[in-house]
């Protein structure tokens, strides 16, 4: 359930900032997921419908969820590509030498304050 644990740390982080900033409404949250991150953002929608009820601030906030694109670096010819096309082959030198930088993490991009 990494999900619930995704919208539980959304939930306790953007609760800090509203009190650090004297924020009392949120009108929406974007969530950027990286594409081969393991969460699945259908869930994430769900469990947000679930979890605000319980909360101070968030009754009637939305969840808004982008796509973070995968990109991967080959540490033979240096070049970076995009991982779902290619995978863990550089489409370039055909090394596979290669390491993720991004895609399988989640950060929270954008918070609407009203
Ligand atoms: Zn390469």
């Amino acid at each position: 359930m990494h999900e619930l644990g995704t919208i539980y740390y959304v939930i306790d982080t953007v609760e800090k900032l509203m009190v650090e900033n004297e924020l009392t409404k949120v009108a929406s949250i974007t969530l950027e997921v990286g594409e081969v991150s393991t969460i699945i953002p259908e869930y994430l929608t769900d469990f947000w419908e679930y979890a605000r009820k319980k909360t101070k601030y968030f009754q009637d906030t939305e969840l808004k969820i982008e796509k973070l694109k995968a990109v991967t670096y080959c540490q033979n010819c240096k070049g970076t590509y995009p991982t779902l096309e290619y995978g863990k082959e550089c489409p370039y030198c055909h090394s596979g030498n290669t390491f993720l930088i991004t895609g399988n993490e989640y950060n929270i991009k954008e918070i609407e304050a009203m």
